[in-house]
């Protein structure tokens, strides 16, 4: 889960690491109230969960209310690569002499977490990294032995910060950023840039805060964070509902059981010459409940043409899937043509029943390949 920077911010703060007073706000009224109390000169931060923000036009200085106002107006409703800006950030302006570039990732090759710093901050980071890789110090950090402050050191140096005052401070500030990220189990902690003011002081002015998922029913707090109208519409309902969902480009709707078993029907539907428009994963379960929370969450998507259902019958078997899919395709109307290929235990009897009792846009077909054939033909 991704937060706004206003949350990670929040975060942040929490370990003692230093961001700017701001105020969060939804409407121009509410930005201009935000300056007025803040005092000064402000930024005009669009909330969005995407980066590269400033140079989209998300982010603004503001003299005062006036100015604050009249940005905030600007930006709210702006369309940043497909989001939506809905929320604002209001923060006191800083005076930045120096931006540096901080992060701590999960390395999944390495099975550790990885410390980034840079004093060419401020910019994409990939640039950096593709340019000039050797102003990237990287570091990882031993889970076992856990983050040590001369590891904290060795990133200063090697980024050849040479003023005390700063190396102190932004040592300090690995270190913290580094128990926050294990604390709330991060997979992304990003300071960009992490400024120093010209009067010396290390700043975190952004902040890009990713949350294991899995994790986040041990983080009531974090969990809390989650901006439902962030998602599109259909994976919000499959969220509500339990449905795994993932949202596609194509016009086969696909629903199957297990991740494996519907990844591999990606693969087949290309095979075939078409294009998925989700990925929906009924787990374990094939009860008509199941069926119908898929069901509707896939044809809440205006793309689909046809519908390919895939299972492999286990220890759920394929006569309980296959009676799921009636009572499913009695309960409601759907006017897509469905494509079924059941195999595994008992596939001949839910194929059986099927064929007996389906209603005419429902295809039965026994191979896999067969049915992505079906299923491409029937959304042309
Ligand atoms: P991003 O574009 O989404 O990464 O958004 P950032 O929060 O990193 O802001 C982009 C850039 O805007 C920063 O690199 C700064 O150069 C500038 N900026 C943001 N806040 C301030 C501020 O308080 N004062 C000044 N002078 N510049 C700012
Ligand atoms: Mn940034």
């Amino acid at each position: 889960m991704d937060l706004y920077e206003y949350q990670g911010k929040e975060l942040f703060s929490r370990y003692g690491i230093a961001v700017s007073e701001g105020r969060l706000a939804t409407s121009p009224e509410e930005a201009r109230a935000a300056a007025e109390e803040l005092g000064g000169p402000v930024v005009v931060k669009a909330q969005v969960l995407t980066g590269g923000r400033g140079k989209a036009g998300g982010i603004k200085l503001a003299e005062g209310p006036d100015e604050a106002q009249a940005s905030a107006r600007h930006i709210l409703g702006l369309d940043i690569r497909g989001h939506v800006v809905r929320r604002l950030w209001i923060e006191r302006a800083s005076d930045i002499a120096r931006e540096y570039y901080l992060s701590i990732t999960f390395d999944r090759g390495e099975k550790k977490a990885l410390l980034m710093f840079t004093t060419e901050g401020g910019i994409d980071i990939e640039e950096v990294a593709a340019t000039k890789p050797e102003a990237l110090v990287r570091l990882h950090v031993d889970p076992l032995e856990g983050f040590q402050p001369w590891q904290a050191r060795r990133l200063v140096y090697g980024g050849a910060v040479d003023d005390a005052g700063e190396q102190k401070q932004i040592a300090d500030i690995v270190g913290r950023l580094y128990q926050a990220f294990v604390d709330c189990d991060a997979m992304l902690c990003e300071i960009n840039p992490l400024i120093v003011t010209p009067e010396g002081e290390v700043r975190a002015l952004d902040s890009k805060f990713t949350v294991d998922d899995n994790a986040l029913f041990r983080h009531a707090d974090i969990a809390e964070m989650r901006d439902p109208e962030s998602y599109p519409r259909e994976e919000r309902a499959a969220r509500e509902k339990g449905v795994t969902y993932v949202k596609l480009d194509g016009e086969v709707g696909i629903l199957g059981n297990g991740a494996g078993l519907v990844m591999s029907t990606l693969d087949v539907i290309a095979l075939a010459g078409g294009r998925p428009a989700n990925f929906c994963d009924l787990g374990g379960g094939g009860d008509a409940e199941g069926v119908v929370d898929a069901l509707e969450v896939i044809t809440a998507d205006p793309q689909v043409k046809s519908i390919l259902f895939n299972i492999f019958g286990g220890i759920t078997r394929c006569d309980e899937v296959a009676r799921g899919i009636l009572t499913a395709l009695d309960r409601m109307t759907i006017a897509h043509p469905i494509v079924v290929r059941l195999d595994g235990t008992n596939a001949e009897e839910g194929r059986r029943l099927l064929t007996e009792a389906a209603p005419p846009n429902l295809h039965v077909e026994p191979t896999m390949l067969d049915a992505a054939r079906k299923a491409v033909e029937l959304a042309r």
